[in-house]
């Protein structure tokens, strides 16, 4: 027998294995926009948000989401961009963001690395001989924190999700790096702007690559279809597609793993690390030497060149 919506009886388009929860399109709209609307209501986020947008399923169904809660909740989100050079996907990219945004009529902040840096992603990474996401993340992290925080914004919110966050649980685990697990993925992280530091939100921590990818179909939101190039080669994406076994044997074991790991990283409660200020960029590192990881990137580049 076809399933049908929890909330009216229509037919529904979606049954959600974790929450044993079947959902018609416009319950599950529903159901998607007040789990990011309470996850930035328990954090007591308002005003300027500033929205890292890739231009993939994840961060655009968060924009559009926070537009539409924008209307109802006092939060004003802005969407950033940054264009990294890598060929034809970062033109493809910044072109749907540029258009999703003016539709939708989001202000948007265009960072282009070879413009404002003086090199692209393919570029730097092969002067430092490092994985590509590796580089490719720490200077996103760097770029994103510093452009909020010298355009005034107190926060920044990713797309980060359920399958990103179990993920990054599940490799630590399975590296023994005990660091990672105790220091978790986490929802909210505080600003400090004392030492210019943006706080961070993912407002859909808890839910997973296949709602954000519904959301955008069922709002007709443009994505980018291929891929990045470098994602192929990434172990994190090799450990992510173990899931849908294991999801298989347990609908709800992402979201467990993810909570219990975070429950024990409280538990254990480390000492948060000291941030200090980068003594080249004046932005905050966890480093002794006082040396930031962007920093050591590009003083890596310049030693190899
Ligand atoms: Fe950067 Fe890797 Fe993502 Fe490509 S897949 S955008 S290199 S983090
Ligand atoms: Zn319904
Ligand atoms: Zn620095």
């Amino acid at each position: 027998m076809p399933r049908r919506c929890k909330y009216c009886g229509k037919p529904a388009i979606i049954h959600l294995r974790y929450a044993n929860l079947s959902l018609c399109e416009e319950h599950f709209k529903q159901y998607y926009e007040n789990r990011i609307r309470k996850i930035l209501e328990k954090h007591k986020v308002r005003g300027d948000i500033l929205v890292a947008v890739s231009g993939g399923k994840d961060s655009m169904s968060l924009l559009y989401a926070l537009k539409r809660l924008s209307l109802m909740m006092d939060i004003n989100p802005y969407a950033f961009h940054i264009n990294l050079g890598i060929g034809e996907y970062s033109e493809m990219s910044e072109s749907i963001v540029r258009s999703f945004s003016r539709d939708i009529r989001i202000t948007l902040i265009l960072y282009n690395i070879k413009e404002e840096l003086g090199f692209t992603i393919p570029e730097i990474v092969m002067s430092t001989k490092r994985p590509p996401c590796a580089v490719c993340g720490i200077i996103k992290r760097w770029i994103i924190n510093k452009v909020a925080y010298e355009s005034g914004f107190e926060y920044v919110a990713t797309g980060h999700n359920i399958d990103d966050a179990s993920t990054y649980f599940l490799k630590a685990l399975m590296t023994q790096d005990i660091y990672s697990i105790l220091r978790g993925q986490h929802e909210f992280l505080q600003p400090k702007m004392e030492v210019r530091l943006v706080g961070r939100i993912r407002p859909q921590f808890y839910l997973s690559e296949r709602e954000n990818m519904l959301y955008a179909q069922l709002n007709n939101i443009p994505v980018v279809e291929r891929p990045c190039p470098y994602s192929a080669s990434a172990p994190i994406h090799r450990y992510k597609a173990a899931w849908d076994t294991l999801l298989d044997i347990n609908p709800i074991s992402q979201i467990n793993l993810t909570r219990t790991l975070l429950r024990l990283g409280r538990m254990i409660n480390i000492k948060e690390p000291e941030l200090r200020a980068c003594k080249i960029c004046g932005y905050p590192t966890e480093s002794r030497d006082s040396i930031c990881a962007f920093c050591r990137l590009l003083r890596k580049t310049t030693t190899n060149r």
